[in-house]
């Protein structure tokens, strides 16, 4: 087997500013809009600067933070969340990227106490979404974002009560795809909610079977190129970049 290429760092700043105008036009902006950050091959962890929207990120926003949150290359504010980060990258060896955002749906539904159910087939590959209520706040504290970090140690996604979301992934466009699903699953059962007649949902092995198949590898890489031209096109408009 041919031995595949690293990629570079250069493709990895792309990727994530993909993300980040791909969160944009997907619906997770919030005045205070959270952080997308990578980790290297070589272990090296990039953030997103603070104090800028999704739809601002370009190529030279992303800074290199050490495990203590100190900024080791690259300008701008680091943001004040950074221990969600670092602590996660600590305890999970598995991730290589992390996505920590304030969508409305999803911080409208973790305000309520509604078991996340499989409503449509977005749901279905984020079910063991963990819960964090021990704060409301910020996770600008080590100590806290342990707590988050253990408590998602069996997920890929999370919601923060009255906060917002968590997702994690091996690669940049498959956390993109959990932070997307996670969002959608909330606006649709909070929909399914308001129509105030009961409704059913998928259950059992028939969760594991369509999550295999509508977010299988290779569908994954067709949804972040579909994304990806669909930012193409904004960015042609102006709207983003
Ligand atoms: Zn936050």
């Amino acid at each position: 087997m041919a031995m595949q290429a690293p990629v570079s760092i250069t493709d990895k700043w792309k990727d994530a500013t993909y993300g980040s105008h791909i969160l944009y036009l997907e619906g997770h902006n919030d005045i205070n809009n959270g952080q997308i950050s990578f980790r290297t091959e070589e272990g090296d962890i990039w953030i997103r600067r603070a104090f800028m929207g999704w739809e601002e990120t370009t190529t030279e926003d992303f800074i290199r933070i050490s495990m203590d949150g100190e900024k080791l290359e690259g300008s701008g504010v680091v943001p004040a969340e950074w221990p969600l980060h670092t602590e996660l990258y600590r305890m999970r060896q598995d991730i290589n990227c992390l996505i920590h955002s304030h969508p409305p749906n999803a911080m409208v539904f973790s305000a309520t106490e509604l078991p996340l159910r499989a409503i449509t087939h977005d749901a279905t590959p984020i079910m063991n979404t963990a819960r964090f209520t021990l704060t409301t706040n910020t996770v600008t504290n080590v100590g806290v974002a342990r707590e988050v970090a253990q408590a998602m140690s069996n997920s890929k996604t999370m919601l923060l009560k009255n906060h917002g979301i968590v997702a994690v992934g091996k690669s940049i466009p498959e956390t993109i795809c959990w932070a997307i699903a996670l969002e959608n699953a909330c606006r649709l059962q909070l929909l399914a909610e308001s129509a105030g007649v009961p409704y059913k949902w998928t259950e059992g092995d028939e969760i594991k079977v369509k999550s295999k198949i509508i977010f299988g590898r290779t569908a994954i890489q067709e949804y972040w190129a579909y994304w990806c031209r669909k930012v193409n096109r904004s960015r042609n408009r102006g709207e983003v970049g």
